[in-house]
This record gives C-alpha cells, structure tokens and sequence, in this order.
C-alpha cells in the first residue's frame, strides 16, 4: 500500500467478451469502489476501450485464450503500466463465477442483485471471475468493497483514449504530468480522496442535463458562500483518507495509528453536517444526508486508544487505563513488582551495609544484584551466586525472580490482551465498512465541489448555461491551462458560436503557431468542464449538452506501436465517421497532414462532406492548414470559415490569436519559415516558386477530380481498418512471438554456440 500513488485509484478490471457483447467489471481494493458496466452490442469493442481508458487500471483479466487476448494487449498496451493476465485457475466459469457471487452477495437468487446469468451473462462473468480472482490473490474474503454500482454508460459522457490523451485532460501528453493537465489547474481538493474522485469526474462527464444541473448549483452556492466554503474546506483538512484506512480495516492490516486517523477523521463529520445543515441546495443536502459520523465507533476509539500509539499492534501501549478491568489489574500488579525491584538495590544497601552493592540487568539472567570483592563477606545467606567478575560477584534472590517473573509475564499478557482488544475494535470497524465508503464518497464529491468553486473564484470562471439543444455560444472563451501557462503577453480570449442547423462546421485556417488547436481544444476542454460540473473559464457559455467528444490531432506520432502516423490518423479517422452522432462534438486538427497534398486535401475535403451530410450534421471544428477548402462555405450547407487574424507589415508578421470569420487568403508558411530562422536565400527562392504555383489555375482542376475518387476510398478505407484482416491478425501474433522470444534470451549468460541456436529458432519463426 506505501506504493501505491494516494491521488489515484489502483483498478483491477475483468473482461468477459462472449461473441459481440461484453462485461467490464471493476474494483480498487483499497478504497473499496467496486463497478461493473455492461457494452452495448453495438461497438462494444470501443466502449470497453473507453473504459479502460478512463480507468486506467493497473491490472486486468480477461476470459480469452492467450492468442485472443494479444488484440486486447495491443489495444491496452498503449495505456499505462498495465499488467494483463490470462488467469489459469478457471475463474471464468459458470460453476465458479454462481458460487462466488452467491457467497458474495449473500443470496440464493443473483436475480436479486441484478446479476443472474441468463438475463445478463456478460456481468455474472466479468462480476464472478473479479471477486474470484480477488479471493485467489488476497487469500481471504473480500468484504468491505461497496455495495456494487452497475453503471448505465448513457448517463456519462464517452471519451475515447486518444481524445483523453490528446486533451490532456488529467496528465499531459509528452511528461505524463499532472501539472500542465487539466486536473492540474482545477484540483484544489483537501482530501486524496477528492483528488481521486475529481479525476473521475474529469474523465466521465455528465451526459444528463438534471444531474450536471445539481452540481452546477451546488458550485455556484459554494463559489457564492465564501464563508461556508472556506468552512467546509478548513474541516476537509482533517480528514485522512477514509476509504484507504477503511480498506485496511477491512484486510486487516490495520493499526493503532490507522483506528486514531479514522477517529480524527469520523470527529470532523458532524461539524460538516452542521455547515451543510441549511445550505437549501439539492446536492449538498443530499450529501449531508450520505454522511454518517459513526459516532458509537468513534467513541469507542476514544475510550480505548491511547492519543499517540505506537506502529506496532503486537507490542501494547495501544489501550488507555480504564478501558479494560483485567487489562489494568495486570498492569498494577507488574507495576508493583517492577517498584518492588526498583526500590531493592536501596533496601539491600541498607540491610547489608555493603556501600556498593548495585542492581543490574542484562539479557542472559535478567536482574542481579553486584557486590565488589572488597565487601565480599558481608554477602547475606540468601544470595545465589550467579557470576563470578574480576573485581566482584554477581548474585540473585528467589524472591527478586519471582517479582521478576511477574513482570516479564505480565509484560506477555498485557500485549495479548492489548491485540485482543485492538483486534475486535478493528472488527467492529470493519462491520461498519460500507457506511463508512458511503461518507467517504460524499466527502470526496463535496471536496470536488469545494475546489471546483475555489479554482472557479480564484480563476474567474461562470457559470455555463447547459441544456438539452444543439448550440454552444461561447463568449470570450480562454484556455483553461495555456491562460496559466504563457509567460509573455496575455491570453486573448475568442468567442464561438456553432449549431446543427446551419452552422455545423467551424473551418479554421491560419498560420502556424497563430492558436488554431488552442482554440479549438479549449471549446473541448469548456463543454467537459461544463458537463462535469464546474464553471468554465469565459465571460458567457450556453452549452447544447454533447454526449461525446472526439478529438484527432494529427501527427500524433505512434512509431512506438510499429504504425506509420498515417495509418493512425487514418484508423482514428475512420473511428470517428462511423461513430459521431447528432450529439457528438468532433474536433479534427489537420487531418491529412501525413500524406502528399492533394491525397491529403482530398480526404479533408471528403470528410467536411461527409460530416456536414443533412441528418448528420455533427458539430465539428475542422482546423486546416489547406486554404483551399475554404470555398466548400459557398457550396456546403453549414461550412463556416473563420481564421486567425495577424497583422503583417513589411514582410512579418505578428499573431493576434483573434479568431475572426472569414478565411485566410494564405497560409504565411513563408513568413513562419523566416519567424524559426531559416535563411535569407531560401526563403526569396520559396517565395518565387510560391508565385509560381499559385499563378496557374491548374492545383483548382486536380482538386475537383481528386476529391471524388478519394472521397470513395476514404468510405472504404474506414470500413477496412476498423477490422484487421486475418492475415494481419497472424502477422500480429507472429510479431509478438518474436518479440517474445527475443525478450526471453538471458544475454548475460548465453555462449556463442548458444547464441546461434536461439537465432536458428528466431529464423524458424519467420518462416
Ligand atoms: P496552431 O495550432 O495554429 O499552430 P497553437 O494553438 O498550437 O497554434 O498555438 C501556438 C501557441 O500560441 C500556443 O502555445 C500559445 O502559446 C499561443 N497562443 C495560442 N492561442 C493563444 C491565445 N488565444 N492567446 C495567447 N496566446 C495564444
Ligand atoms: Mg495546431
């Protein structure tokens, strides 16, 4: 647990895939979140993908042969430090996946929780194989997960990987940080477990207009509510994480210190409740009610917890005096005993008169009393010689080993009983699991809300307007990470104005550098904040709720996964097309760029085309660094142009980053060029061969005729790469057999001789 990062969940997911549906299943045995969510038969491969990829967990099992499982290592290896297992006990099967649940759930009908196999196979797979493989691994019974949330996937917003990723939404693309990111700029929560939930937030959206409502007006009363804000936050402080030290409770690794952090923390609650008493707002109000202080336990811990114990639960010092009548008569009966020798070393001086007899202790006989040779016969009858030293002698009494033996003894009992007691207190604790993760939950969203109004104050956000329409206005919208981030000049805020109806295409040409994907990213980055609850960063915003996102930067480079970028952009591309609906907001960012200008331009052109067809519709910003498609505003319904203003005088050029309508008469390649540095010379050869090009009418004619024919094989290019081949399929499973093999050749201790075989048995793979 001391590995694992506190501001993120640690997700074990199961996969069950039967045909063409599948179960996802999920848990974080640390805090105790146990999900599951069931595909729909439809693209059921990408919802999957989806959820992965919000989750990001650490490990996942899958009831696939290994062979089969390589499609979901290729697709899941792009997410992070994931480990996927095969898992050999027969975890996935009917047999085992009814018992487990059965046990689990306490019931003789799974009908009951909404889990029996012939209404819903996928998740009594996904569910049983999860709790199975949980009780193989941990070696007990898992009990303190949550009661299990089965989630509706229309209620969330879907974000697909690539557009998480390229988003930056919780960490940035290159450094994997969470500075930079979205969640960098907005989490200010007390808690880790606010951290952790606000990331969830982040990556799951609201599709539902009533809930995103709630958590609106819950920010807004908090951004209003100075007083109750920096209240609630003060008390946030105290609270440790909840859900991990009742995930300890619970496995039993618990201690002392962790039964004191859960009180401290379970102390703060009523206070919370009381600020929350008479708030009048539907979501705090019901959070208040989701919280239990659990004050009969708290007491408890009170009674019986000294304030500072130690790590260990083994070696006492953990129970206060007045807890336990056995506990402290043994105490007093060891003090005794102990005072009893204190005092012997002064009583013996006394009696004997020998000055300098000395009681001592050490690990072979315990306590002795020395004598120096020089009082040697004045040693009483009673002693027993135990040692002989060179300047004296020691000794022992019988009855100083009694006192001592009850000492020692008691020492033993008093640790016993201390466990004893520690031990059922923690059990009680752990009876008390689920209630607890409950208050932890509501903690954790009410420190989202907290920080959402904090960042929202502090950052000078409002309130969106959200509905269930098609437009989105946007007035003076600002990036919200790049407005922290850019250091010379300020951030110039752009309006936006897009609907179905007539304006469902937003064309964006300009320079290089000039802010096109800023602005586009940022309208991305204002509806997911919007739908996730918080206030965006402009003056003014409606929001027609969008129930996905897409986003394809192209370029986004993917050697790494042995694919040209082309085929990337391309497969991303073909993804989109056949996916986006009437609520999605797409936004493609020079698509096309990997391949020659006129196949590019073409398929550019094709997709404008097809995304703006009549019922489709989709609300799209296009940025492009090919002008010419800017005519497509004259013959497409719905194509609107916009640019990115700068200002050119004698031969530079300076960005405005004003997005204004209309397109740009060039693309300033030349003066982009000049801006990086590029010399003199080849920047007058590149301007005359400019005039050149530009001056024929021909580039005009190619264009028409290419468009057609590419516009065909982009439909069937996105229809091929949704689906590999089987020979691809094979040259898959080949690559990873070699890479396999590769992996295995221990090369510090191979011989030469040794070294051939292993490139004889690479060669035969090949064949
Ligand atoms: P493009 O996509 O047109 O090449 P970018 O959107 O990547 O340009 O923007 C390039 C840089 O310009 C950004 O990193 C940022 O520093 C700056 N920039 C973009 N938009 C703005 C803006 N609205 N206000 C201030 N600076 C901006
Ligand atoms: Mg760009």
């Amino acid at each position: 647990q001391n590995m694992l990062s506190e501001k993120e969940n640690n997700f074990l997911a199961s996969i069950y895939i039967s045909g063409s549906s599948a179960a996802i299943c999920w848990c974080d045995i640390s805090t105790g979140e146990f999900s599951a969510m069931q595909a729909g038969s439809e693209g059921f491969q990408e919802q999957i993908l989806a959820q992965l990829a919000k989750l990001q967990p650490k490990e996942i099992i899958v009831n696939l042969g290994e062979e089969e499982a390589l499609w979901l290592w290729e697709q899941a290896r792009t997410l992070d430090k994931v480990y996927i297992s095969v898992p050999a006990t027969d975890i996935f099967t009917e047999r085992s996946a009814e018992d487990t649940l059965k046990r689990y759930f306490r019931t003789a009908s799974l009908k009951s929780v909404g889990l029996a196999e012939e209404d819903v196979p996928e998740l009594f797979f996904s569910v049983g194989a999860l709790l199975g493989y949980l009780k193989d691994t941990q070696k007990q019974d898992v009990t303190h997960l949550n009661e299990l949330q089965i989630c509706d996937i229309s209620s969330y917003m879907s974000l697909d990987k690539a557009t998480i990723k390229s988003l930056e939404i919780t960490e940035t693309l290159f450094e994997h940080s969470t500075e930079g990111s979205l969640l960098g700029v907005l989490d200010r929560c007390r808690t880790a477990m606010g951290s952790r939930k606000m990331k969830q937030w982040l990556r799951e959206p609201l599709n539902r207009l009533d809930q995103i409502q709630e958590r609106l007006d819950a920010v807004e009363l908090l951004c209003q509510d100075i007083m109750l804000r920096n209240e609630l936050r003060e008390h946030l402080k105290a609270i440790y994480d909840l859900e991990r030290l009742t995930g300890r409770m619970s496995l039993g690794t618990a201690n002392a210190r962790d039964m004191i952090a859960l009180k401290q923390s379970l102390a703060v609650l009523p206070d919370i409740k009381a600020a929350l008493s008479d708030s009048g707002n539907k979501l705090l109000t019901e959070l208040m009610r989701q919280i239990d202080p659990q004050t009969e336990l708290c007491a408890e811990i009170e009674a019986s917890i000294v304030d500072d114990p130690p790590f260990s639960i083994r070696e006492g010092g953990i129970i206060k005096p007045g807890f336990s009548q056995e506990l402290d008569d043994i105490k007093f009966s060891a003090r005794d005993a102990q005072e009893w020798i204190a005092s012997l070393e002064a009583k013996e001086k006394e009696r004997t008169g020998i000055k300098t007899l000395r009681l001592g202790y050490n690990k072979v006989f315990g306590y002795y009393i020395e004598v120096s040779n020089s009082f040697k016969d004045k040693v009483p009858e009673n002693y027993i010689r135990k040692q002989t030293l060179v300047n004296g002698e020691r000794f022992v009494t019988p009855e100083m080993k009694e006192k001592e033996n009850i000492v020692i003894s008691a020492q033993g009992r008093t640790n016993d009983l201390e466990y004893r007691l520690f031990t059922a207190l923690r059990l009680k604790a752990m009876g008390l699991a689920a209630q607890i993760q409950a208050s932890s939950h509501a903690i954790a969203a009410l420190d989202v809300l907290c920080s959402f109004a904090e960042s929202s104050v502090k950052l000078g956000y409002v309130k969106p307007s959200v509905n269930s329409g098609d437009e989105i206005v946007i007035k003076k919208g600002r990036h919200p990470v790049i407005e922290n981030t850019i250091r010379d000049g300020i951030f110039v805020s752009n309006d936006l104005y897009i609907n179905r109806d007539d304006c469902s295409m937003l064309l964006i040409t300009g320079p290089n550098m000039s802010g096109k994907s800023t602005y586009m990213r940022q309208l991305a980055l204002i509806v997911l904040m919007a739908q996730a609850g918080c206030f965006v960063p402009a003056d003014e915003a409606v929001i027609g709720i969008c129930d996905r996102i897409y986003t394809r930067i192209g370029a986004s480079d993917n050697i790494a996964m042995g694919q040209s970028t082309f085929f990337v952009e391309m497969s991303e591309l073909a993804y989109i097309l056949n996916t986006a609906g009437p609520k999605s907001l797409v936004i493609l960012d020079e698509i096309g760029r990997g391949t020659s200008t006129w196949d590019g331009l073409s398929i550019a052109w094709a997709v404008v085309d097809y995304l703006t067809r009549p019922g489709k519709q989709v609300r799209t910003l296009f940025a492009t660094h090919y002008h010419e498609l800017t005519v497509l505003s004259e013959s497409v319904h719905g194509v609107k142009n916009l640019n990115v203003d700068v200002s050119e005088s004698r031969g530079s050029i300076v960005f405005l980053h004003k997005i204004v309508e209309g397109s740009a008469s060039r693309s300033y390649g030349i003066h982009v060029a000049k801006l990086a540095g590029v010399p003199n010379e080849v920047l007058q050869t590149a301007e005359d061969r400019l005039q050149m090009l530009e001056s024929g009418d021909q580039p005009a004619l190619k264009l028409h005729q290419a468009a057609d024919s590419y516009g065909q094989q982009l439909s069937m290019f996105a229809a091929a790469v949704q689906e590999p081949t089987k020979d691809q399929k094979q040259q898959i499973v080949k690559d990873s057999a070699l890479a396999k093999k590769i992996a295995s050749v221990d090369l510090m201790n191979i011989t030469p001789s040794g070294a051939i075989k292993e490139l004889e048995e690479l060669k035969k793979l090949l064949d």
